[in-house]
This record gives C-alpha cells, sequence and structure tokens, in this order.
C-alpha cells in the first residue's frame, strides 16, 4: 500500500497548479489506502470529494511536485476532520461527583478500560469507584472485581438481582458517603445494536445526573463502526469515544468513520490487555497512521527548507549529463546532514513511521562521516576528476582520512555505480520535475 503512495509523488509531473489529472490519480491510491484501512465506504467517499473540490487548481507550492502538494492537501483535510488537538475527560471539581458512564457492544473493552480509567485517575489523586451494572454476564461482577483489585480501586456491586439502574442509585448514595469523586459505571453489552440495551441505558441516564457518557469501540470493527457509533449516539447520545485493541495491526479506520460520523472527539486510545495500557489519543498521528504516510508532512517541510530549488536544478543537468563529481556527493551529504540525520528522515519516510522494526534498524549517522572523510581528503582536481585517481593517490587519500585503501576503493566503485545510475535515471526523469526533492 504505501508503495502505492509514494508512486503518487513519482507520477505526478505537472506544473504550476494541481490539474484534475492530477488529483484523480493521487486521489485512486488514497481511496484505497482508507478502504485499506477500514474507513467507512460512505465516508471515503465523502472525503475524497471534498478533497478533490479543494485540490483542483491550487497552486503547487515551491519545492514540491503535484503529488506531494495533493498528498499535503490530503494530510491537512484528515486533520481537519480528525481534529488536531487531544482531548482529555476534565472531571468536575473534587467537591462533586462525576459519573461516567460506559457504554459499548459485548467484548468491546468496557470492563477493562473502565479500570484503566479508574487506575489512571486514581494515580492522579482522584478517588474514583468501580460500580458493576453488568448482570447478565455471569461472569462480568467477578472480571471488575479482579480489575479493580488489581489497580487498587473499590468495587461496588449488589450481585445479579437487580436492575441496572437501581444498582447505580445506589452506587452512588455509597460514593457521597464515602467521600469517592469519580464513579464509572460499567454496563452491559450485547453482542449487537439492540433495544434492551439501548433502554437499559437511557433509564440510567435519565435517572442519574451521568456526567459522560463514553463509547468504547474495539478499533478492530470495521464496516460497523458507523453504525454502532451512530446508533448509541442517536439513541441515548455519547460525549466522547475511546477506542480499544489499537495495539493490533488494524490501521484504524474506525476513529475516522466515528469521527466524521458523530462529531464527538476520540479521547484515549487501548493498547493492550495490561491495566496500564491506556494512552492518551492523537488523532493526527492516528490520520499518518490510517493513510499509511509516515508523516509526510513534516517530511515535505522539512524538504521545502532545506533544498534550494536553484541547486536542485542544477544537480538535474548533471545527472543527466553524468558530470556528477565528488564535490556534488559532498554536498548532497551535507543537505542530508542539513535536513536532520539519516534516521530522522527514514522515520518520516512513508512505510516506517509506524514500524516497530525501525527501533533495531537504527542506522549509524556515523557512517556517513568515513565517505565525507575520504572526500575532504581528495584534491579539488581528484574529486572533480575522479577518473585521474591512480594507486598512488588513493594511498594518500586513505591516509589522510585514515582508512584503509580498500575503503577508498569501495568508495570510488560505489561512486561509479550510482553515477551510471544516475544517468539511466535522468533519462526517465524528462526533466520536467518542478522540485529537486523526490521520495
Ligand atoms: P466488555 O465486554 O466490553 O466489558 O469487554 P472486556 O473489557 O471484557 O474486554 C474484552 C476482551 O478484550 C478482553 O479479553 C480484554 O482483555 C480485551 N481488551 C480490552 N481492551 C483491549 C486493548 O486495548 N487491547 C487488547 N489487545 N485487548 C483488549
Ligand atoms: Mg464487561
Amino acid at each position: 500500500l504505501t508503495d502505492k503512495l509514494q508512486n503518487v509523488f513519482r507520477k505526478l509531473r505537472s506544473k504550476g497548479t494541481i490539474t484534475e489529472a492530477d488529483v484523480k490519480e493521487a486521489m485512486k491510491e488514497v481511496k484505497r489506502a482508507l478502504l485499506e484501512a477500514d474507513v467507512n465506504f460512505k465516508v471515503v467517499k465523502q472525503f475524497i470529494n471534498s478533497v478533490s473540490e479543494r485540490a483542483v487548481g491550487e497552486e503547487v507550492l515551491k519545492g514540491l511536485n503535484p503529488g506531494q502538494m495533493v498528498i499535503k492537501i490530503v494530510k491537512e483535510e484528515m486533520d481537519k476532520l480528525m481534529g488536531s488537538e487531544t482531548t482529555e475527560l476534565k472531571l468536575l471539581p473534587s467537591n462533586e461527583i462525576t459519573i461516567v458512564m460506559m457504554c459499548g457492544l459485548q467484548g468491546a473493552g468496557k470492563t477493562t478500560t473502565v479500570a484503566k480509567l479508574a487506575g489512571k485517575f486514581k494515580n492522579k489523586g482522584k478517588k474514583p469507584l468501580l460500580v458493576a451494572c453488568d448482570v447478565y454476564r455471569p461472569a462480568a461482577i467477578k472480571q471488575l472485581e479482579i480489575n479493580g483489585e488489581k489497580v487498587g480501586v473499590p468495587v461496588f456491586s449488589m450481585g445479579d438481582g437487580h436492575k441496572p439502574v437501581n444498582i447505580a442509585k445506589a452506587a452512588i448514595e455509597h460514593a457521597a458517603k464515602n467521600d469517592i469523586n469519580l464513579v464509572f459505571l460499567d454496563t452491559a453489552g450485547r453482542l449487537h445494536v439492540d433495544e434492551d440495551m439501548m433502554n437499559e441505558l437511557a433509564e440510567i441516564k435519565e435517572n442519574l445526573n451521568v456526567t459522560y457518557t463514553i463509547l468504547t469501540v474495539d478499533a478492530m470493527t470495521g464496516q460497523d463502526a458507523v453504525n454502532v457509533a451512530t446508533s448509541f449516539n442517536d439513541k441515548i447520545g455519547i460525549d466522547g469515544v475511546i477506542l480499544t485493541k489499537l495495539d493490533g495491526d488494524t490501521r484504524g479506520g474506525a476513529a475516522l468513520s466515528i469521527k466524521a460520523v458523530t462529531g464527538k472527539p476520540i479521547l484515549y486510545a487501548g493498547m493492550g490487555e495490561k491495566l496500564t495500557d491506556l494512552e492518551q489519543f492523537y488523532p493526527d498521528r492516528m490520520a499518518s497512521r490510517i493513510l499509511g504516510m509516515g508523516d509526510v508532512e513534516s517530511l515535505i517541510e522539512k524538504a521545502q527548507s532545506a533544498i534550494d530549488e536553484e541547486k536542485a536544478k542544477e544537480m538535474e543537468e548533471k545527472f543527466k549529463k553524468a558530470s556528477f563529481d565528488f564535490n556534488d556527493f559532498l554536498d548532497q551529504m551535507e543537505q542530508m546532514e542539513k535536513m536532520g540525520g539519516m534516521n530522522d528522515i527514514l522515520k518520516m519516510l512513508p512505510g516506517f513511521g509506524n514500524k516497530k522494526q525501525l527501533q533495531n534498524l537504527e542506522i549509524d549517522d556515523n557512517a556517513m562521516n568515513m565517505p565525507k572523510a575520504i572526500i575532504l581528503s581528495m584534491t579539488k582536481q581528484e574529486r572533480s576528476h575522479p577518473e585521474i585517481i591512480n594507486p598512488s593517490r588513493k594511498k594518500r587519500i586513505a591516509d589522510g582520512a585514515g582508512v584503509p585503501i580498500s575503503e577508498v576503493n569501495k568508495l570510488i566503485k560505489q561512486f561509479e555505480q550510482s553515477r551510471k545510475m544516475m544517468k539511466q535515471m535522468s533519462g526517465m526523469m524528462g526533466g520536467k520535475r518542478r522540485g529537486g526533492f523526490k521520495l
């Protein structure tokens, strides 16, 4: 997939303003990316339409090619839709009881998530209580009790012989008497959206002063996330969403679907079964994950600031004539350093951004220093006419750089190979590209 998106950068070559053809081409891949991430198809359609409308005719910023420009617009629109700021659960002042009702389908992660939240706020000095309102599944109360114990938060339960609304009421009375200021109601889910469940939740909401109704959604829900979120929002009204199981390999399209249809913020992300695995939700990072792009936007920004267009053009001419020499090689290395080391650049590239593998694949920026030292030990003439470097010159260069001759040989060989490659590539580039930066 990310290869596909990268292709967009290569394919689009027109200049000046973005044409309809540019947009069409790019949108094909964006659409595919969104659908693969399981964003609801209606949401995808709407998004593609609005981005296309905005993009056609927009001026291509200096230093970018039209493909990059379209992707920049896609990312901006995505950020607009997802929101770019984190949203915290704001509790009432400590002398009042904040009531959080957790709802969602069976297995979404309610019982786990209330315990995670209770633990988190306990650590912040709040006095939470967990309330067992799921009276249908035999093991549900026990599960909440175990979780409560793990995070050191008391659990209020009355067994399974009571209506959830009455349990909730009794729990609030208990809280008021016991100096508790944060109550989490763990409610019962069903396998599918169901009338009984909705009525039960509505009844609790009518009878208690619920501060927040939070919907828990399994990030792997896929296309159905839209129906789930709309049903809960229409029938009982939700204030926010927690997306669980984002530790899986889902790209999390559900986040975009839910935000698009309900407009309600996503507050936290469940990142595992352990009760500490709850993270703040960052909408902009999620947007990148959904697109499978890594942090393309900052890559584009860095490219823009560091690369001088004139110089890039000049370089391109040199590629074509294959007159590229060691001076240019040095220049390129310095450009790269200006952009922040190789590791920074790799992390921002599509396909690398989210990958855990990268941690084991740290590239040693020092590895760049050896070629640099070798080139710096060459005379001016040697740098611009590498073919004159004979064995005795090699020895002198190696000594000057403090490396074995084999390293000098290696570098010269590499250089000749890349020169050959550049000559071939420049034939394909056609010299029409606007910016100098290519992904
Ligand atoms: P409920 O039916 O909505 O109360 O769901 P539970 O809290 O019982 O969770 C259902 C299953 O999902 C359990 O096995 C949890 O351990 C698991 N689970 C919940 N949240 C997460 C999460 O963020 N990541 C992973 N990997 N598993 C989770
Ligand atoms: Mg449960």
